[in-house]
């Protein structure tokens, strides 16, 4: 009678040791899938793609945009004729992306803008949106693509140290359209000029040829998911001068839109230079 209990409690340790270990392994797996998930958040998609949820619930991690983009024609080393990497990766453990999801590293390989962009229509489940990426002709348009969008760290451009660079200007296929290059004196030197690179958000695709061709140790200019490239003013302010944005707000007129705070009631003379907490 002992010797069959015995045996039914090391039957009942067996199982929970099992089910607990199998739960750790789980509660590994699910850890790790999450962080991969998380830092997934800055990552850039091949052109077309949907906005990211929508991307991830669309997308079923066939590897067909990624195939495509590889075997391009071309894609071909014209010195040894061999294939050169491809832009789209498939995302694998460790990558911080979600697994199995394609994507791309401009620094590394970034996306050239192919005229028939092969890797588009070959996407089955439309998470790559056809229709994104087609003109009014129903012709295909690499132009309309927003993979993200190029933003210049100021401090570590050298253009804006007074060295003459143009590597991102003359990389990127939009040129003058995409980026262009401001001058503005150096009142530093006082008989110099910068010529500062600007990102047209309105144009730029997020290719990367420009983060690509940087010549800074990390690049000073580099592709951003357009939602953590740009910021957001508001519906509440109406660009007086725009004819278009006063039309977006009807038929109301200006002072019944004006935003009144405590302070703007109050000429400045009853506020400036005196120490009043608003
Ligand atoms: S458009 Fe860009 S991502 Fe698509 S195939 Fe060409 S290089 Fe690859
Ligand atoms: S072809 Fe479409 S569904 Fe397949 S991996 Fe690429 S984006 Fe996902
Ligand atoms: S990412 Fe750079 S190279 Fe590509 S379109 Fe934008 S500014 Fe031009």
């Amino acid at each position: 009678m002992a010797k069959s209990s015995d045996n039914s409690r090391r039957k009942f340790m067996a199982t929970t040791l099992q089910s607990v270990g199998l739960s750790a392994f789980v509660g590994v797996l699910w850890s790790g899938y999450s962080a991969e998930a998380k830092a997934a958040k800055l990552v850039l998609r091949p052109p077309g793609a949907l906005p990211e949820e929508d991307f991830l619930k669309a997308c079923i991690k066939c590897g067909l945009c990624a195939e495509a983009c590889v075997n391009r024609d071309s894609n071909v080393d014209q010195e040894t004729g061999e294939q050169r990497p491809g832009t789209l990766k498939m995302a694998k453990g460790g990558d911080h992306k979600l697994v199995g999801t394609p994507f791309f590293t401009p620094r590394d390989v970034p996306c050239y803008m192919c005229d028939d962009i092969p890797c588009v229509p070959v996407c089955p489940s439309g998470a790559l949106d056809e229709a994104s990426v087609t003109d009014e002709k129903g012709e295909l348009d690499i132009n309309k693509a927003r993979m993200g969008l190029a933003v210049v760290h100021k401090e570590s451009c050298v253009a804006f140290w007074g060295l003459q660079c143009d590597a991102c200007y003359r990389a990127c296929p939009l040129l003058d359209e995409a980026i262009s290059l401001e001058y503005q004196k150096n009142d530093r030197t006082g008989k110099h000029a910068f010529l500062l690179p600007v990102v047209h958000s309105d144009v730029c695709t997020g290719c990367g040829l420009c983060e690509k061709a940087c010549v800074t140790e990390k690049a000073a200019i580099f592709v951003l998911p357009t939602e953590y490239a740009t910021g957001k003013a508001g519906d509440h302010y109406v660009k007086g001068w725009d004819k278009k944005d006063q039309l977006r707000v009807g038929e109301r007129k200006m002072d019944e839109i004006e935003t009144k705070t405590k302070r703007s009631e109050k000429a400045p003379v009853d506020y400036l230079n005196k120490e009043i907490e608003y």
